[in-house]
Protein backbone atom coordinates (compact mmCIF):
# COMPACT_ATOMS: atom_id res chain seq x y z
CA UNK A 1 0.00 0.00 0.00
CA UNK A 2 1.07 3.30 -1.29
CA UNK A 3 1.56 5.08 2.68
CA UNK A 4 2.74 1.38 4.51
CA UNK A 5 3.91 2.10 7.81
CA UNK A 6 4.32 6.36 7.33
CA UNK A 7 2.74 8.37 10.91
CA UNK A 8 0.45 11.35 9.81
CA UNK A 9 -1.35 13.52 11.62
CA UNK A 10 -4.75 15.18 10.65
CA UNK A 11 -5.95 17.97 12.20
CA UNK A 12 -9.58 18.85 12.88
CA UNK A 13 -10.30 15.20 11.11
CA UNK A 14 -13.47 14.63 14.03
CA UNK A 15 -15.38 15.68 11.00
CA UNK A 16 -15.64 17.07 7.69
CA UNK A 17 -12.60 16.97 5.11
CA UNK A 18 -10.19 15.96 7.12
CA UNK A 19 -11.88 12.70 8.80
CA UNK A 20 -11.96 11.73 5.21
CA UNK A 21 -8.62 12.49 4.60
CA UNK A 22 -7.89 10.56 7.95
CA UNK A 23 -9.63 7.80 6.32
CA UNK A 24 -7.91 7.38 2.88
CA UNK A 25 -4.77 7.48 4.45
CA UNK A 26 -5.89 5.01 6.87
CA UNK A 27 -7.20 2.78 3.60
CA UNK A 28 -3.40 3.35 2.14
CA UNK A 29 -2.11 1.68 5.41
CA UNK A 30 -1.02 4.78 7.42
CA UNK A 31 -1.04 5.06 11.10
CA UNK A 32 -3.36 8.19 11.60
CA UNK A 33 -3.33 10.55 14.38
CA UNK A 34 -6.54 12.76 14.73
CA UNK A 35 -5.96 15.66 16.05
CA UNK A 36 -8.90 18.06 17.04
CA UNK A 37 -10.90 20.04 19.81
CA UNK A 38 -13.28 17.44 20.20
CA UNK A 39 -11.73 13.99 21.67
CA UNK A 40 -14.72 11.93 21.86
CA UNK A 41 -15.35 12.63 17.69
CA UNK A 42 -11.69 12.28 17.38
CA UNK A 43 -11.59 8.74 19.10
CA UNK A 44 -14.61 7.39 17.08
CA UNK A 45 -12.70 8.40 13.99
CA UNK A 46 -9.76 6.42 15.16
CA UNK A 47 -11.49 3.84 15.95
CA UNK A 48 -13.26 3.20 12.41
CA UNK A 49 -10.01 3.67 10.86
CA UNK A 50 -8.17 1.31 13.07
CA UNK A 51 -11.13 -1.03 12.20
CA UNK A 52 -9.84 -1.36 8.51
CA UNK A 53 -6.61 -2.77 10.27
CA UNK A 54 -4.00 -0.12 10.57
CA UNK A 55 -3.23 1.59 14.09
CA UNK A 56 -4.83 5.34 14.44
CA UNK A 57 -5.32 7.59 17.71
CA UNK A 58 -7.49 10.13 18.82
CA UNK A 59 -5.54 13.33 20.11
CA UNK A 60 -6.98 16.29 22.26
CA UNK A 61 -5.57 19.60 20.34
CA UNK A 62 -6.54 22.81 20.10
CA UNK A 63 -4.41 23.67 17.00
CA UNK A 64 -3.56 27.02 18.54
CA UNK A 65 -2.29 26.57 21.99
CA UNK A 66 1.54 26.12 21.48
CA UNK A 67 1.57 23.57 24.64
CA UNK A 68 -1.13 21.64 23.01
CA UNK A 69 0.43 21.12 19.77
CA UNK A 70 3.76 20.45 21.30
CA UNK A 71 2.65 17.83 23.67
CA UNK A 72 0.34 16.07 20.94
CA UNK A 73 2.73 16.14 18.57
CA UNK A 74 5.56 14.50 20.26
CA UNK A 75 2.89 11.85 21.67
CA UNK A 76 2.31 10.60 18.59
CA UNK A 77 6.38 10.45 17.20
CA UNK A 78 7.00 8.77 20.58
CA UNK A 79 4.55 5.85 19.77
CA UNK A 80 5.22 5.49 15.38
CA UNK A 81 8.81 7.00 15.96
CA UNK A 82 8.11 9.98 13.78
CA UNK A 83 5.59 11.54 11.82
CA UNK A 84 6.02 11.55 8.21
CA UNK A 85 2.68 13.02 7.35
CA UNK A 86 1.20 16.53 8.47
CA UNK A 87 -2.03 17.31 7.19
CA UNK A 88 -3.22 21.09 8.63
CA UNK A 89 -6.95 21.05 8.38
CA UNK A 90 -8.24 22.36 11.58
CA UNK A 91 -10.92 25.90 10.67
CA UNK A 92 -13.83 27.16 11.49
CA UNK A 93 -15.85 30.12 9.35
CA UNK A 94 -17.12 33.26 10.81
CA UNK A 95 -18.68 35.48 8.46
CA UNK A 96 -19.59 39.34 9.08
CA UNK A 97 -19.09 42.09 7.03
CA UNK A 98 -15.82 44.07 7.91
CA UNK A 99 -17.58 46.93 9.50
CA UNK A 100 -19.60 44.61 11.48
CA UNK A 101 -16.41 42.20 12.16
CA UNK A 102 -14.89 42.08 16.11
CA UNK A 103 -11.23 42.00 16.66
CA UNK A 104 -11.83 39.06 18.84
CA UNK A 105 -13.48 37.06 16.19
CA UNK A 106 -10.93 38.69 13.87
CA UNK A 107 -7.85 37.56 16.44
CA UNK A 108 -10.12 33.51 16.78
CA UNK A 109 -9.95 33.04 12.76
CA UNK A 110 -6.21 34.21 12.80
CA UNK A 111 -5.35 32.17 15.92
CA UNK A 112 -7.02 28.77 14.54
CA UNK A 113 -6.08 28.88 10.71
CA UNK A 114 -2.33 30.70 10.85
CA UNK A 115 -1.36 30.36 13.92
CA UNK A 116 -3.01 26.73 14.05
CA UNK A 117 -0.84 25.88 10.71
CA UNK A 118 2.59 27.14 12.28
CA UNK A 119 2.85 25.78 15.30
CA UNK A 120 1.66 22.36 14.14
CA UNK A 121 4.32 22.84 11.01
CA UNK A 122 7.22 23.89 13.77
CA UNK A 123 6.18 20.78 15.68
CA UNK A 124 6.08 18.29 13.06
CA UNK A 125 9.41 19.78 10.81
CA UNK A 126 11.32 19.38 14.21
CA UNK A 127 10.62 15.28 14.42
CA UNK A 128 11.12 15.49 10.18
CA UNK A 129 14.42 16.97 10.64
CA UNK A 130 15.45 14.39 13.32
CA UNK A 131 14.62 11.92 12.08
CA UNK A 132 16.28 12.29 9.27
CA UNK A 133 13.32 10.98 6.88
CA UNK A 134 12.03 14.12 5.81
CA UNK A 135 8.12 14.21 5.24
CA UNK A 136 5.14 16.15 3.33
CA UNK A 137 3.08 18.94 5.10
CA UNK A 138 0.30 19.92 2.92
CA UNK A 139 -2.30 22.64 3.65
CA UNK A 140 -6.04 22.41 3.51
CA UNK A 141 -6.43 26.28 2.32
CA UNK A 142 -9.49 26.71 0.04
CA UNK A 143 -10.26 28.84 -3.34
CA UNK A 144 -10.33 31.74 -0.80
CA UNK A 145 -6.36 31.25 -1.40
CA UNK A 146 -6.77 32.66 -4.31
CA UNK A 147 -10.08 34.40 -4.81
CA UNK A 148 -11.97 36.61 -2.19
CA UNK A 149 -15.80 36.76 -1.31
CA UNK A 150 -17.80 39.18 0.90
CA UNK A 151 -18.04 38.45 4.18
CA UNK A 152 -15.38 36.62 4.80
CA UNK A 153 -12.59 39.41 5.88
CA UNK A 154 -10.68 36.48 8.18
CA UNK A 155 -10.74 33.77 6.41
CA UNK A 156 -9.80 35.17 2.57
CA UNK A 157 -6.98 36.46 4.68
CA UNK A 158 -6.25 33.64 6.78
CA UNK A 159 -6.22 31.28 3.47
CA UNK A 160 -3.84 33.73 1.45
CA UNK A 161 -1.09 33.23 4.39
CA UNK A 162 -1.25 29.52 4.38
CA UNK A 163 -0.34 29.69 0.49
CA UNK A 164 2.66 31.54 2.08
CA UNK A 165 3.72 29.46 4.48
CA UNK A 166 3.55 26.68 2.43
CA UNK A 167 6.35 28.30 -0.17
CA UNK A 168 8.10 28.99 2.76
CA UNK A 169 8.18 25.49 3.86
CA UNK A 170 9.15 24.26 1.02
CA UNK A 171 12.37 25.96 0.40
CA UNK A 172 13.55 25.84 3.78
CA UNK A 173 12.46 22.26 4.24
CA UNK A 174 14.39 20.88 0.88
CA UNK A 175 17.17 20.20 2.26
CA UNK A 176 15.96 18.09 4.69
CA UNK A 177 13.63 16.38 2.24
CA UNK A 178 10.48 17.93 3.79
CA UNK A 179 8.08 18.99 0.96
CA UNK A 180 4.60 21.27 1.31
CA UNK A 181 1.76 21.94 -0.79
CA UNK A 182 -1.74 23.43 -0.65
CA UNK A 183 -4.94 21.79 -1.29
CA UNK A 184 -7.68 24.69 -2.33
CA UNK A 185 -10.94 22.97 -2.50
CA UNK A 186 -14.39 24.98 -3.43
CA UNK A 187 -17.28 24.46 -1.37
CA UNK A 188 -18.08 20.89 0.23
CA UNK A 189 -21.29 20.03 2.19
CA UNK A 190 -19.53 19.89 5.78
CA UNK A 191 -20.70 21.08 8.87
CA UNK A 192 -18.42 24.39 8.12
CA UNK A 193 -20.97 24.81 5.40
CA UNK A 194 -23.94 23.79 6.42
CA UNK A 195 -23.75 26.72 9.32
CA UNK A 196 -22.80 29.15 6.67
CA UNK A 197 -25.66 28.36 4.29
CA UNK A 198 -28.49 30.29 6.63
CA UNK A 199 -25.92 33.03 7.72
CA UNK A 200 -25.29 33.91 4.16
CA UNK A 201 -28.72 34.46 3.43
CA UNK A 202 -29.70 36.58 6.81
CA UNK A 203 -26.86 38.81 5.81
CA UNK A 204 -27.33 39.12 1.80
CA UNK A 205 -31.06 38.91 2.09
CA UNK A 206 -31.74 35.91 -0.04
CA UNK A 207 -33.04 32.42 -0.06
CA UNK A 208 -30.98 29.50 1.02
CA UNK A 209 -31.55 28.35 -2.71
CA UNK A 210 -30.04 31.27 -3.83
CA UNK A 211 -27.22 31.59 -1.63
CA UNK A 212 -26.24 27.74 -3.16
CA UNK A 213 -26.98 28.37 -6.81
CA UNK A 214 -26.03 32.21 -7.20
CA UNK A 215 -23.38 32.72 -4.57
CA UNK A 216 -21.44 29.09 -3.63
CA UNK A 217 -21.43 27.18 -6.76
CA UNK A 218 -22.32 30.25 -9.39
CA UNK A 219 -18.98 30.34 -10.50
CA UNK A 220 -18.40 26.57 -11.11
CA UNK A 221 -18.39 24.47 -14.35
CA UNK A 222 -21.35 22.61 -13.13
CA UNK A 223 -23.07 23.79 -10.15
CA UNK A 224 -21.79 20.76 -8.28
CA UNK A 225 -19.95 20.75 -4.55
CA UNK A 226 -16.61 19.51 -4.33
CA UNK A 227 -17.21 16.38 -1.84
CA UNK A 228 -14.89 15.05 0.64
CA UNK A 229 -13.77 12.86 -1.33
CA UNK A 230 -12.28 14.82 -4.00
CA UNK A 231 -10.28 16.61 -1.67
CA UNK A 232 -9.05 13.65 0.31
CA UNK A 233 -7.48 11.98 -3.28
CA UNK A 234 -6.03 15.48 -4.29
CA UNK A 235 -4.93 15.12 -0.21
CA UNK A 236 -3.25 11.48 -1.27
CA UNK A 237 -1.68 12.22 -4.82
CA UNK A 238 0.12 15.04 -2.90
CA UNK A 239 1.73 13.00 0.13
CA UNK A 240 2.67 9.92 -2.20
CA UNK A 241 4.30 12.17 -4.56
CA UNK A 242 7.57 10.69 -4.86
CA UNK A 243 9.95 13.47 -5.71
CA UNK A 244 10.53 17.16 -4.72
CA UNK A 245 9.26 18.01 -8.17
CA UNK A 246 6.18 18.63 -6.81
CA UNK A 247 6.62 21.58 -3.41
CA UNK A 248 5.66 24.79 -2.64
CA UNK A 249 2.21 24.77 -4.94
CA UNK A 250 -1.23 24.96 -5.02
CA UNK A 251 -3.67 22.70 -6.22
CA UNK A 252 -7.28 24.30 -6.67
CA UNK A 253 -10.09 21.34 -6.43
CA UNK A 254 -13.39 23.39 -7.05
CA UNK A 255 -15.32 22.08 -9.96
CA UNK A 256 -13.63 25.08 -12.08
CA UNK A 257 -14.57 27.69 -10.00
CA UNK A 258 -11.54 29.36 -9.89
CA UNK A 259 -8.82 28.21 -12.52
CA UNK A 260 -5.25 29.05 -11.84
P1 LIG B 1 -15.81 20.84 9.78
O1 LIG B 1 -16.47 21.87 10.61
O2 LIG B 1 -16.60 19.70 9.26
O3 LIG B 1 -14.55 20.24 10.56
C1 LIG B 1 -13.62 21.06 11.20
C2 LIG B 1 -12.97 20.29 12.33
O4 LIG B 1 -11.96 21.13 12.90
C3 LIG B 1 -13.94 19.91 13.45
O5 LIG B 1 -13.77 18.55 13.80
C4 LIG B 1 -13.51 20.83 14.60
O6 LIG B 1 -13.69 20.24 15.89
C5 LIG B 1 -12.03 21.02 14.30
N1 LIG B 1 -11.46 22.23 14.92
C6 LIG B 1 -11.99 23.48 14.93
N2 LIG B 1 -11.20 24.30 15.62
C7 LIG B 1 -10.14 23.57 16.05
C8 LIG B 1 -9.00 23.86 16.81
N3 LIG B 1 -8.77 25.08 17.30
N4 LIG B 1 -8.12 22.86 17.05
C9 LIG B 1 -8.34 21.60 16.57
N5 LIG B 1 -9.42 21.27 15.86
C10 LIG B 1 -10.31 22.24 15.60
O7 LIG B 1 -15.13 21.68 8.59
P2 LIG B 1 -14.58 21.26 7.13
O8 LIG B 1 -15.49 21.85 6.15
O9 LIG B 1 -14.26 19.82 7.08
O10 LIG B 1 -13.25 22.13 7.10
C11 LIG B 1 -11.95 21.61 7.22
C12 LIG B 1 -10.96 22.55 6.55
O11 LIG B 1 -11.28 22.67 5.18
C13 LIG B 1 -10.98 23.97 7.11
O12 LIG B 1 -9.67 24.47 7.19
C14 LIG B 1 -11.77 24.73 6.09
O13 LIG B 1 -11.45 26.09 6.07
C15 LIG B 1 -11.33 24.03 4.83
N6 LIG B 1 -12.21 24.22 3.69
C16 LIG B 1 -13.52 23.84 3.78
C17 LIG B 1 -14.34 24.03 2.68
C18 LIG B 1 -15.78 23.65 2.70
O14 LIG B 1 -16.49 24.08 1.79
N7 LIG B 1 -16.25 22.87 3.66
C19 LIG B 1 -13.82 24.59 1.51
C20 LIG B 1 -12.48 24.95 1.47
C21 LIG B 1 -11.70 24.75 2.56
Amino acid sequence: MKLDGKSAIVTGAASGIGREIALTFGRKGAKVAIADLNLAAAEEAAAAISALGTDAMGVAMDVANEEQVNAGVDAVAAKWGGVDILVSNAGIQIVNPIVDYTLADWKKMLAIHLDGAFLTTRACMRHMYSSGRGGTIIYIGSVHSKEASALKCAYVTAKHGLEGLAKVVAKEGAKHNVRSNLIAPGYVRTPLVDKQIPEQARELGISEEDVIKNVMLKDTVDGQFTTVEDVAQAVLFCATFPSNALTGQSLVVSHGWFMQ
